[in-house]
């Protein structure tokens, strides 16, 4: 029965698409895309492949699928940039008129580009002064303050008073059930139509059991081609001295126990001296920015990083009689996850790779950089599901004889087992499809 259901669900749209692209006049490359789409659809497979900027050959399939609301089960769209987001939403609304559709879009942006309230009021506590700020306060409980509308806003404000996941959990917060950003992002895991960021794609697929958005019909990713990135990005992080500091100092406030952070304090402060020296001596000509991917770093330094590992170990170990409040247990998780991080630098089978970056005019001159070796794996197992069909695509993505190699292997698309990957090739490019 539901098989019967299913087929004459596609088959309807595919009559529905070729006629709407004989009527409208429109290319015949994004009526072959929209096809492939279609197909991709009902087969749950990858499709990979090329276009030009033009995405109608994909928003008109998706648009007539989703006028059965009881067999598609939505689409997510996602894309490089807030321009592009809001492109795409500017399009469907156009498109959605004529096929008279009538769905509610959400386009998710990524929290960086919104004002968090809970830090712009502490901030706010040093700069009162700055008009610009006192304006956006007495707006923020009333709407999303979005980095485009103020442009004035240096990018050193910006980071004071942006929404920072890796530092603040909206979870615990005081604010969070006026805050608009946070009532907004819980709306997504039941949006069904979205145009979501790479960055956000990326970080839902990481969350297997708890995604920020709901599994779709239909994945598309457009602007394919810059998702290595994103993907390699996410994976990364980075330790600074003020960032272990501020953790154990926070702690031992916490705690009531200034005394049992202090010697750890100035472990922190000699390790990052060391390394500061080291690199200074060593391995800059210049007093600029520089990055140094450099074992011998590590190697150098290996009795202080594990000095540093097992102090912080210890510490760890203290924590163990002291009774667990929400924050401390936040703490006590970013705690652990530096400690191992030290670990893996200087233990045998480093997941990690691992550069030092030096800015000697930042507050944080210093930082540890660390990012995954195994990309490629970690890549394709966000990808490894076949609950509904992939559609990577872009304007640059075959460079070498017409063939999509080194995309999909950027993507690690190849590791993955039980999943058909069809390569479609734009009109007069077609020379290794049937190869
Ligand atoms: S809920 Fe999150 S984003 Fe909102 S004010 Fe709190 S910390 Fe900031």
């Amino acid at each position: 029965m539901s098989i019967w259901k299913e087929e004459s669900f596609e088959d309807k749209i595919y009559d529905e698409v070729e006629s709407f692209f004989n009527i409208h006049e429109l290319k015949e490359e994004d009526e072959t895309l929209a096809l492939d789409i279609i197909d991709s659809l009902r087969d749950k497979n990858i499709l990979v492949v090329e276009k030009d900027d033009n995405n109608y050959g994909y928003l008109i399939p998706l648009l007539y699928a989703s006028k059965d609301k009881e067999t598609f089960k939505g689409f997510l769209i996602s894309t490089a940039t807030i321009f592009l987001q809001n492109k795409l939403k500017e399009e469907i609304d156009k498109l959605s008129k004529l096929i008279d559709v009538d769905i509610p879009v959400t386009v998710a942006k990524g929290h960086v580009n919104y004002v968090c309230m809970k830090r712009l009021e502490k901030y706010l506590r040093s700069h009162q002064e700055n008009k610009t700020l006192n304006e956006i306060s007495k707006k923020i409980g009333k709407e999303m303050i979005d980095k485009k509308d103020y442009p004035s806003i240096s990018n050193e404000i910006w980071t004071n008073i942006n929404i920072n996941i890796n530092g603040e959990s909206c979870k615990k917060c005081l604010y969070r059930d006026e805050c608009k950003y946070y009532l907004n992002r819980r709306s997504w895991p039941s949006a069904s139509y979205v145009i979501c960021t790479h960055e956000l794609l990326v970080a839902s697929l990481k969350r297997k059991d708890n995604p920020m958005f709901k599994d779709p019909s239909l994945l598309i990713v457009d602007e394919a081609s810059i998702l290595k990135e994103k993907v390699s990005n996410s994976y990364e992080g980075y330790i600074t001295k003020n960032m272990l500091k501020s953790i154990i100092n926070e702690i031992s406030y916490i705690i009531g126990d200034k005394e049992l952070g202090e010697e750890i304090v100035n472990i922190i402060e000699s390790f990052y001296d060391k390394l500061g020296t080291l690199i200074k001596s060593k391995y800059m000509s210049e007093d600029n920015n520089c990055k140094i991917y450099s074992k011998e770093v590590i190697n150098t330094l290996k009795d202080d990083i594990l000095l540093l590992f097992n102090s912080l170990s210890n510490f760890r170990k203290e924590l163990g009689f002291y009774q667990n409040s929400g924050d401390l247990i936040y703490l006590k998780k970013l705690l652990k996850k530096y400690t191992n991080i030290l670990y893996d630098m200087v233990g045998k089978g480093s997941k990690h790779i691992y550069y030092f970056h030096f800015q000697p005019n930042s507050k944080n001159s210093i930082s540890i950089k660390y990012g995954r070796k195994d990309i490629y794996s970690l890549s394709a197992s966000l990808f490894a599901n076949n609950k509904y069909g992939k559609v990577f695509t872009d304007s640059n993505m075959i460079v070498d004889n017409d063939d999509y190699k080194a995309f999909i292997e950027s993507l690690g698309l190849d590791k993955i087992d039980n999943i058909e990957i069809v390569k479609e090739y734009p009109l007069g490019k077609s020379k290794v499809k049937n190869k």
